[in-house]
C-alpha cells in the first residue's frame, strides 16, 4: 500500500466508527468475531459485526409473530406516527447515514444522502397512506346487500437487500408494511452490515419515543443467504420481498412457492435506452451519462444497451466518448467524483470477463481499464467503458454489474423495440424522441415490455411516488409508490345481507 493509502484507510474506519457512535450503534454489535465490514473505498476491514445464529434468526422471527398479534390492531393512523417518528430520524441523521452508504457501498455522496432521501420519501408517503388503506364499495347483483372490501394486516415481512441500496430498498418495503400492520424481518447484504446496524439504531430511538411499540416489530439478521433462506422457509413469515439477482430470485421464488407464501421479487435489470433521429442530443447525452455511468454502473437500473438510430450514431458517439473520458473517477467521498469503487474484485472481474467477450464478438471497447494509485491494493476504481457492438450478443444479453454500455445502431423502430424486447430482463427502459408518434409507440402495448418505461428521461433514479419493478427476469415484484402496499396487505370481500330474503348469487334456487 502506499502511504496516501494507507492514511485514506485511516480515514475509512475512523469515519465510520464516529458515525456509528453518533447514530447510536451499541459498541457490542460491533465486537469481535463474525461478519467482516469492508469498505470498497479502500478495500479494508472497517471491523467485523456480530452475526445471527440461525437459532437466533429463529427467535427473531418469533418475536416479529407475535408483534404481529399487537401491531395488527393499533390503528393504522397511528401506526404511521411511528414511521413519522423514523422519518424524522432520518432526516436528523441525514448527512451522517448517506456518508455511511458511500463509505459502504462506495457510491458518491450526493448519492449517498439521496439514498437516505429515498428513505424519508418513502416514509412521508406511509403516513400519508396510513390514512389511506381504502377498499372498496361494489355493486352487488342481490336486493338489500352490500359488498366490499377490506384490506387486513398480513403478517410478518421478511426483506432481503441488496449491497448496491443498503437501505433505501429495505424503507420502501418496511415504511410499507409497517403502516399495513406488519412486522419486518430484515436480512440485509452481508456486504453492507452497517448501514443496517445504523438503520435498526435509528428504529429504536423512533420506538423509544413512540412509546408503545412491540418487541419485535423491527427485527434483524446479519449473515449471509443462509440466514436468508431461514426467512424464506420460515411459515411464520407470510410475504418476503426478495431483492438481488435473478439467480438469486431463481432460488428464493420456488422455495416461497412450496409453501404459498407471498412474494415480492426485485431482480436484476438489462436496461436499454433508444436513441431515435429526432431526439434532443444535449440532453440524451446528460441523461445517458448519469444512467450508464452513475453509481458505477452498479443501479439495477443502471442504462446497460444503447440503441442509436443510424442518421445520429457519428454525432451522438463521439460526444459520449469525450464525456466518458473527462468523468472523474475516485474517493467517492470527494466533492468532484463522479465514479466511485467496483463493489469488490469479484465485481472487477466480472467486469473484465465481460469486456473480454465483447472483443471475441467483434465489438470495440473504448475504457474499461483499472485505475492504479487510488484507494491501495484492494480497491478497484475503474474507468466506466463504452462498447461498440456489431449485435446484440454475449455478454450483451446479461447483466454485468459494472460501468459498462454496449452501443448498437438501428434503422427502424420496429427492429430497436425487438432487440429492446430480447433480453431475460424487464426492469427499466426509455427512449429519446421528439416524435409523438413514436414516444407514444414505446409506451404503448407494442412497446417497451419492462415495468419501467421512460420518455426523455434515463432509465434509473426512480422517484417513490410510482410503483418500482420490473417483468420475466426481474421477477414481477412491485414496491414504494401507488397501490404497491396491497402486497403486504390481505383482501377480504366481505357480503352483508340487511333484509329478510335469502337470495343465492347467479340466481340459483335452493329451496329447503
Ligand atoms: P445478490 O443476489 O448476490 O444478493 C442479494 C441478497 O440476497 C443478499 O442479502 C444475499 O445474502 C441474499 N441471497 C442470495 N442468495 C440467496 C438465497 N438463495 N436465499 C436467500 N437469500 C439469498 O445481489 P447483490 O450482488 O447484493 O446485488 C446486486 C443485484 O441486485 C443485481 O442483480 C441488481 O440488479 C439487483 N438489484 C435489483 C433491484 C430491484 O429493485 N430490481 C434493486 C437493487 C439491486
Amino acid at each position: 500500500m502506499t502511504e496516501s493509502a494507507t492514511l485514506q484507510s485511516a480515514g475509512v474506519r475512523d469515519e465510520a466508527f464516529a458515525i456509528l457512535a453518533r447514530l447510536g450503534v451499541p459498541e457490542r454489535a460491533l465486537a469481535g468475531a463474525g461478519l467482516a465490514a469492508s469498505s470498497p473505498i479502500t478495500g479494508e476491514v472497517i471491523t467485523h459485526v456480530g452475526a445471527t445464529s440461525p437459532a437466533q434468526a429463529s427467535v427473531a422471527i418469533g418475536r416479529a409473530a407475535s408483534a404481529f398479534n399487537s401491531w395488527r390492531s393499533v390503528p393504522a393512523p397511528r401506526r404511521g406516527e411511528f414511521v413519522r417518528l423514523l422519518a424524522e430520524e432520518l432526516r436528523t441523521a441525514k448527512d451522517d447515514l448517506g456518508l455511511l452508504v458511500t463509505l459502504e457501498t462506495g457510491k458518491i455522496l450526493s448519492e449517498g444522502r439521496g439514498e437516505v432521501q429515498e428513505m424519508i420519501d418513502i416514509c412521508d408517503f406511509a403516513v400519508g397512506l396510513s390514512r389511506q388503506l381504502y377498499g372498496r364499495t361494489i355493486a352487488t347483483e342481490r336486493a338489500n346487500h352490500r359488498m366490499m372490501e377490506t384490506w387486513h394486516p398480513l403478517g410478518v415481512c421478511g426483506v432481503i437487500s441488496a449491497f448496491n441500496f443498503p437501505v433505501a430498498v429495505w424503507s420502501w418495503n418496511a415504511a410499507l408494511a409497517f403502516v399495513c400492520g406488519d412486522p419486518v424481518v430484515w436480512k440485509p447484504s452481508e456486504k453492507t452490515p452497517l448501514t443496517a446496524l445504523a438503520t435498526q439504531a435509528l428504529l429504536e430511538r423512533a420506538a423509544h419515543r413512540f412509546g408503545d411499540v412491540p418487541a419485535g416489530l423491527f427485527e434483524l439478521l446479519i449473515g449471509d443467504r443462509e440466514l436468508g433462506e431461514i426467512l424464506v422457509d420460515d411459515r411464520r413469515v407470510a410475504v418476503v420481498s426478495a431483492t438481488g439477482s435473478t439467480a438469486m430470485g431463481r432460488a428464493v421464488g420456488p422455495r416461497l412457492a412450496a409453501r404459498f407464501a407471498r412474494a415480492i421479487l426485485e431482480l436484476g435489470g438489462n436496461n436499454a435506452a433508444i436513441v431515435a433521429r429526432s431526439a434532443d442530443l444535449d440532453l440524451a447525452v446528460r441523461a445517458i451519462a448519469f444512467a450508464a455511468m452513475g453509481t458505477a454502473g452498479q443501479r439495477c437500473t443502471t442504462l446497460r444497451r444503447l440503441f442509436v438510430h443510424d442518421s445520429v450514431y457519428d454525432r451522438l458517439v463521439p460526444r459520449l466518448k469525450q464525456v466518458y473520458a473527462s468523468a472523474k473517477v475516485g474517493d467517492p467521498r470527494l466533492a468532484d467524483t463522479l465514479i466511485g469503487p467496483l463493489i469488490d474484485a469479484r465485481a472487477f472481474d466480472g467486469m473484465q470477463r465481460a469486456l473480454a467477450e465483447v472483443r471475441d464478438a467483434g465489438g470495440v471497447v473504448h475504457g474499461g481499464n483499472r485505475i492504479d494509485g487510488i484507494g491501495g491494493d484492494r480497491a478497484f476504481y475503474v474507468c466506466p467503458v463504452l462498447c461498440e457492438m456489431p449485435d446484440q450478443v454475449g455478454p450483451v444479453l446479461r447483466e454485468t454489474f459494472a460501468p459498462i454500455l454496449y452501443v448498437m445502431r438501428y434503422r427502424e423502430l420496429d427492429e430497436a423495440i425487438r432487440l429492446h424486447n430480447a433480453v431475460g430482463a424487464g426492469l427499466s427502459s426509455c427512449i429519446f424522441t421528439l416524435d409523438m408518434r413514436e414516444a407514444e409507440r414505446f409506451l404503448s402495448t407494442t412497446g417497451s415490455d419492462c415495468g419501467i418505461a421512460n420518455v426523455n428521461i434515463g432509465p434509473s433514479g426512480a422517484e417513490i411516488g410510482g410503483a418500482f419493478g420490473g417483468e420475466k427476469e426481474t421477477g414481477g415484484g412491485r414496491e414504494a409508490g401507488s397501490d404497491a402496499w396491497k402486497a403486504y396487505m390481505r383482501r377480504a370481500t366481505n357480503t352483508i345481507n340487511f333484509g329478510t330474503e335469502l337470495p343465492l348469487a347467479q340466481g340459483v334456487r335452493f329451496d329447503v
